[in-house]
């Protein structure tokens, strides 16, 4: 009812207040330099949930890069262009325990493929599988997926793909590794020049709660009833959402908030709530997806008081899948 809407909304209200202060413990991405220029204060949420009741609270108007939550619309992609089996023949679905950009294990002998499409080595494999043989033709899909989720087409933000490109050191290393242990399946170059163009693809928090809707409802848009994702596709990205999705705090997430979700460099974080049989108290947060702004990253790259703000929600509205 309008009633509890106003609650849970006057409730979001006073915790990003809160949590804003906790922005100041952590420190915004300066790897990427054209991400330093986000405001270091930012936090804001935007929840959709039954009957596309929305809660939006806090910094809502502020557009950033999907960094690596692109992964998710990567892999999603890749699944459907070439089928799950085809897709984990190729990457693991393992916790790598590792940061985002490790090349550590890629040294590990006898490796058969890298641990999980969430965490780079990985998703630059998962994009060199992507069909098309240019940047474009690879990233036309994605844009499309967005699309059929968003209801309008995102934009790619060229100063942080630029950005990114000419200090991507680290990424064209694990390129190179990919290269040599024969994972790659299209050339390095392209697979790493659609690699930071998806990462750079702008979006708001509203775009993010909306891929989490559809995520958390198995691939359907509950308004229209539509299928975007299949079914069993939603279903084997929030498994690794939940266990590889916050890097090598995945399992801290797990335990503390309980919500398949993935974060990214940028700041922003998507969580999938998915429906569940107890949940008649607050019906409209069933199966809600939440989309999170808070560009003050920890120590593993995850946005600092946006994971303590989802927990603490996530624990007041009883969120836990578990
Ligand atoms: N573009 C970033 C990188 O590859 C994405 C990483 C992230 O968001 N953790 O370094």
């Amino acid at each position: 009812t309008e009633q509890t809407r106003d609650w849970l909304q006057s409730y979001t209200d006073d915790w990003v207040s809160f949590y804003r202060k906790h922005t100041s413990d952590g420190e915004v991405a300066s790897y990427i330099p054209e991400l330093l220029k986000a405001d270091p204060d930012a936090l804001g949420i935007t929840v959709i949930g039954k009957n596309g009741m929305t809660l939006r609270s806090g910094d809502v108007n502020t557009t950033f890069t999907l960094q690596s939550i692109s992964k998710v619309i990567s892999f999603v992609v890749a699944c459907m262009e070439r089928g799950v089996a085809y897709m984990l023949d190729r990457v693991d679905v393992e916790p790598a325990g590792e940061a985002f950009n490790s090349i550590m294990h890629l040294e590990m002998k006898q490796l058969k493929k890298p641990f999980n499409p969430l965490i780079n080595a990985g998703a630059i494999t998962v994009t060199s599988i992507l069909e098309g043989r240019t940047s474009d033709e690879k990233l036309e899909p994605m844009f499309e997926l967005l699309e059929d989720m968003l209801g309008h087409r995102p934009e790619l933000d060229v100063d942080v793909y630029e950005s990114e490109r000419d200090s991507s050191m680290r990424n064209r290393a694990i390129g190179y590794y990919l290269l040599e242990t024969g994972f790659l399946e299209s050339d390095m170059s392209v697979t790493l020049e659609t690699y930071f163009k998806q990462c750079s693809i702008d979006v708001s928090i509203d775009d993010l709660a909306r891929i989490g809707m559809i995520l958390a409802n198995d691939g359907r848009d509950p308004e229209t009833g539509e299928e975007i994702i299949p079914r069993q596709i939603a279903r084997i990205t929030k498994a690794l959402m939940l266990t590889c999705g916050m890097y090598d705090a995945s399992g801290k997430f797990a335990t503390y908030v309980g919500i398949p979700a993935k974060s990214g460099v940028s700041g922003g974080i998507i969580a999938a709530v998915p429906p569940r049989v107890r949940d008649e108290e607050l019906p409209f947060l069933s199966g809600c997806g939440i989309g999170v702004y808070g560009p003050s990253l920890d120590d593993k790259g995850n946005s600092i008081a946006g994971i303590r703000l989802l927990r603490h929600i996530a624990n007041q509205w009883d969120l836990s899948i578990f």
